[in-house]
């Protein structure tokens, strides 16, 4: 599953996190999803429960904030909208390079 591999990062990250700032518990975890990057928030929480279990992340709340897609349009010279990967530009109908929208980033992480 892809999310469980994204989960397993985010886990890996906050480990590393421990590593340089002492903490004994994750209060929060704010994630910043893209939502081109099909991954489902209800999948993430399923695995984030299940991959956090017996780590420093036990518990911790979960907060998944919702990314829209950017794509750099050619023709139009600037940044568009993009609500899927493949979408054309929506201003001038070219096609676009996705620049942003595919990915997963720790937004925040409240610690104890
Ligand atoms: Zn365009």
């Amino acid at each position: 599953m892809h999310e469980m591999s994204l989960i397993e990062s985010v886990v890996g990250l906050i480990e590393d996190e421990r590593r340089r700032q002492t903490f004994s518990r994750v209060r929060t975890i704010r994630l910043r999803v893209g939502k081109l990057g099909h991954a489902e928030p209800e999948a993430l929480r399923f695995c984030f429960d299940a991959i956090t279990a017996g780590t420093i992340a036990e518990g911790a709340e979960l907060l998944i904030q919702m990314v829209p897609g950017a794509g750099w349009c050619d023709q139009c010279d600037r940044t568009v909208p993009l609500d899927d990967r493949f979408e054309p530009c929506p201003f001038c109908g070219s096609q676009v390079r996705m620049t942003a929208g595919d990915d997963l980033k720790v937004a925040e992480l409240e610690v104890d």
